[in-house]
């Protein structure tokens, strides 16, 4: 084989018992669980929002952020249930670049594997402890998925990895709402088609282990529009697209038909200032279509302490995001607090 192993990392059990996690905080996290699957269920109309920066790049910047969120967060406690992004591992379209704090925790640094497991599972724990959140990550390696497994709240599956058999069985077994994207193609019946395998049982092999996953009920859809085969963005967040999910999902016989909007990616085309008036236009579609209301449970929001993003390295500004760009905070309180009031 090409390639060197280095040296055996700690499973997921050995991390949780050196990090455990406190009964409390335990408690805190289960509640917010349950906040969330009650507005997946529809037994709940307030509106999730998964917000944050692209790629959590430093723990005490991130911190700053997610603080600033809880409150904004209380203020709008009675509509909105925010769970802020903290994605510590990248997917990269060429396989290059920053892949994230799981595999680089200094981004100016070499990959440290073992030092980036423990500062993601510090910064997930940090969060909670420190603002009361439980927050989202990307699921990109469902074998990984463990070692933040008692933190977590929410879970997205990307659009480069959403039609792979081993994500979507970890996703059946996981027991946290999980968003699965649409392909980067654009391919609604890809992501329907995961959804679905998501919702059911399985029996799979995960990590040396024979396991049965219980189906996750609270599987459902994220939109982040896609890529033609000339290399342009086009969007899927309009009211047609919408509604087209909605009847996609009325003959499918799924379980909670839910949608949450990503408001960047290819729906933004990366123009990231564009998340506003996306996000305006979806709440726009709501009011005009209960059954489009029924259906959108959320927005995804790609936002950080400052707009856009940079290169690593010199003149580094902390909290300007270092992948895909993010909308700053002044313009990110703005528009939550007018998504409130719109709701
Ligand atoms: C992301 O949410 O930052 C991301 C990488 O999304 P996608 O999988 O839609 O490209
Ligand atoms: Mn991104």
């Amino acid at each position: 084989m090409n390639m060197q192993f280095f040296r055996k990392l700690p499973i997921p059990q050995e991390i949780k018992k050196q990090f455990p996690i406190s009964a409390e905080l335990a408690a805190l996290r289960e509640a917010r669980v349950r906040e969330l699957e009650n507005v997946f269920a529809g037994r709940s109309d307030k509106l999730v929002l998964v917000i944050g920066p692209c790629s959590a790049d430093q723990e005490d910047t991130v911190l700053e952020y997610i603080s600033r969120l809880r409150t904004v967060q209380d203020k709008v406690a009675d509509k909105i249930v925010i769970v802020p992004r903290i994605y510590t591992n990248k997917p990269r379209t060429t396989g290059d670049g920053y892949k994230g704090m799981l595999h680089q925790p200094d981004p100016n640094s070499p990959p440290d594997l073992l030092r980036g497991i423990i500062s993601i599972r510090k910064l997930h724990m940090r969060a909670l402890a420190e603002t009361g959140f439980g927050c989202a990550d990307e699921m990109l390696y469902p074998e990984n998925h463990r070692y933040l497994s008692d933190l977590l709240v929410y879970v997205a599956v990307g659009a480069r990895s959403v039609e792979d058999q081993q994500h979507r069985m970890t996703a059946s077994g996981l027991d946290v709402p999980v968003g699965m994207k649409n392909p980067t193609s654009g391919d609604i019946s890809v992501m329907m088609n995961s959804i679905t395998a998501a919702q059911h049982p399985h029996v799979f092999l995960y990590r040396g282990w024979e396991v049965q996953s219980q189906g996750n009920p609270y599987a459902h859809a994220i939109l982040r529009g896609y890529v033609n085969k000339h290399g342009q963005s086009l969007p899927n967040y309009h009211y047609e697209d919408l509604k087209a999910l909605a009847e996609t999902y009325a003959a499918s016989g799924l379980e909670n038909p839910a949608v949450v909007v990503d408001t960047n990616h290819a729906n933004s085309g990366k123009q990231y200032l564009e998340q506003v008036r996306i996000a305006k236009e979806v709440m726009h579609s709501c009011r005009h279509s209960a059954d489009i209301r029924r259906l959108v449970k959320g927005l995804m929001i790609e936002s950080y302490l400052e707009d856009g993003c940079q290169k690593i390295g010199e003149g580094y500004v902390p909290g300007r995001s270092i992948t895909d760009p993010c909308l700053g905070w002044e313009k990110t309180e703005r528009l939550i607090y007018e998504l409130a009031d719109a709701l």
